[in-house]
């Protein structure tokens, strides 16, 4: 019979020809052989054994190598895949794996009804972004949707694990403490993945930054499940929005390194034109100084430590390599060093109490709590009351200006805050809700009018 020839198509003409099938050298090799081709009806071939299988494939000399699934060296050479996974027999034998060239669909064909991962689901390591809900991808979305199962960590956010209907594990740390090691992680995910479930592994921030994507991955792919990675919004790229400020200035910083507070003898050199985000390292700022200075460093090297970027509470603190060790960092901080962070500053922010926070058009970023939820009065007629459950008060020194878009975000605001400080700027919607904020004792001069966008619709009596 003929040998199969690479690129050849196999269909409705393999019955006719031979494959050159290679394993290794031995008896019990060629019995695993036998037992592959066995799986696959009506197929001739022919075995050699051979060590050097990558070659043998890569020359054409054969069209199928087979060996035992856990011998195969992770990641294969580049051009070979895994055509199927063979399950073992029995219980003192192993799963084998039949390897051949990418580019033969026909042999991936062949034997995707004996691949038992058909019968496995598939990982998605996905990144949530640094701490604000609305920066989640919509790619993340789409996966958390999909998910049977959610192994998530502690996420400054944790609305967004309701884009998931399915079952939701918590594998972070609770009050510090790692409830999980990554080992038995690792283990959680295959053993559901195996049983047929699409699961997602949440993260915050990229899950490829100091995100361990790289421990689970490496654990699954040898296992050859289907992972797939969701990029994030990593928290360095949060802080610079938050600070207004480019890590990569133009004319002041030329390049910008992430390293971790976790292996502080990888000092980089003096950071002229160049800007080092450090993750993990909030709580070892005198360390880091030590480290930066030994190194050359001018010690006014201007410094800035952000906290909760991305969230509503992103906060930032102004030092230099020199003095840095005296801050408390509210964590999660991110620190920042190079003259780059001499740029960085955050601007307070507008809370916007009603329930569209689109409809505003203010310059201010706003931050979105809605204080009040629609009751319909009638079939036609929506109102509004407080919210529930309850609204929790949020700092309010992070804010500037509070926008009220109808009287009963005035009404939910005193329920929730009590007081309204002094120092806040108050937008309002229309003359009801500027009404409102003087019966509220809120001095005339505190109030502005809030431009909207469109059709002014929001926290109002209104014909559905
Ligand atoms: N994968 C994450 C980083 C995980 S390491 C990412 O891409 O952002 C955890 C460290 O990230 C924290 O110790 C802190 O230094 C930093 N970090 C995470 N979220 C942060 C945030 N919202 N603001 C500032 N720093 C943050």
């Amino acid at each position: 019979m003929k040998k199969l020839s690479l690129g050849e198509s196999i269909t409705g003409t393999c019955m006719n020809r031979c494959l050159v099938v290679v394993s290794r050298n031995t008896s019990i090799a060629r019995m695993q052989v036998h037992r592959v081709m066995g799986a696959v009806e009506g197929i001739a071939y022919e075995w050699r054994g051979a060590d050097d299988w990558h070659n043998v494939l890569f020359t054409g000399e054969a069209d199928i190598a087979v060996c035992e699934a856990g011998h195969l060296l992770y990641p294969l050479a580049d051009g070979l895949i895994v055509a199927a996974l063979l399950k073992a027999s029995q219980s003192s034998q192993k799963n084998l794996a039949v390897v051949c060239r990418s580019d033969c669909a026909d042999l991936r064909g062949l034997f995707y009804h004996s691949d038992i991962r058909n019968s496995y689901g598939k990982v998605w390591l996905v990144g949530a972004g640094p701490g604000s809900a609305d920066l989640i991808t919509l790619r993340a979305i789409r996966a958390l949707a999909q998910a049977d199962v959610l192994y998530y960590d502690d996420l400054l956010d944790p609305s967004v694990r309701a884009y998931c209907p399915g079952e939701q594990v918590h594998v972070g740390k609770r009050k510090g403490r790692i409830s999980h090691s990554q080992d038995s992680i690792n283990e959680m995910l295959y053993r559901s993945v195996s049983e047929g479930k699409t699961v997602v592994r949440l993260k915050g921030g990229d899950p490829s930054i100091f995100g361990r994507a790289g421990e689970e991955l490496d654990y699954l792919r040898r296992r050859w499940i289907a992972v797939e990675i969701v990029p994030g919004v990593t928290s360095a790229s949060a802080a610079s929005a938050a600070g207004l400020f480019s890590l990569t200035q133009r004319r002041i910083s030329r390049s910008v390194t992430f390293l971790s507070g976790h292996s502080l003898d990888d000092v980089p050199h003096s950071p002229d034109k160049k800007t080092f985000v450090y993750y993990m390292a909030a709580s070892k700022l005198e360390e880091v100084a030590h480290n930066l200075i030994r190194e050359g460093v001018p010690s006014e090297t201007p410094i800035v430590l952000v906290s909760n970027a991305g969230a509503w509470n992103e906060a930032s603190v102004y030092s230099t390599v020199g003095t840095m060790s005296a801050i408390v960092a509210q964590p999660p901080a991110l620190l920042i060093v190079g003259n780059v962070a001499a740029c960085a500053s955050i601007e307070k922010k507008a809370l916007f109490t009603g329930i569209d926070p689109d409809s505003v058009k203010i310059k201010e970023p706003v931050v979105h709590q809605p204080l009040i939820m629609p009751v319909s009065k009638s079939e036609t007629m929506l109102s509004y009351k407080t919210a529930e459950p309850r609204p929790t008060p949020l700092d309010l020194s992070y804010f500037a200006a509070v926008i009220f878009s109808s009287p009963e975000t005035v009404d939910a605001f005193e329920e929730v805050y009590g007081n309204l400080p002094d120092r806040l700027l108050c937008y309002a919607f229309d003359s009801a809700t500027r009404e409102a904020l003087r019966r509220y004792k809120v001095s005339p001069w505190r109030i502005v009018p809030c431009p909207i966008r469109g059709k002014f619709t929001d926290g109002v009596n209104r014909v559905a």
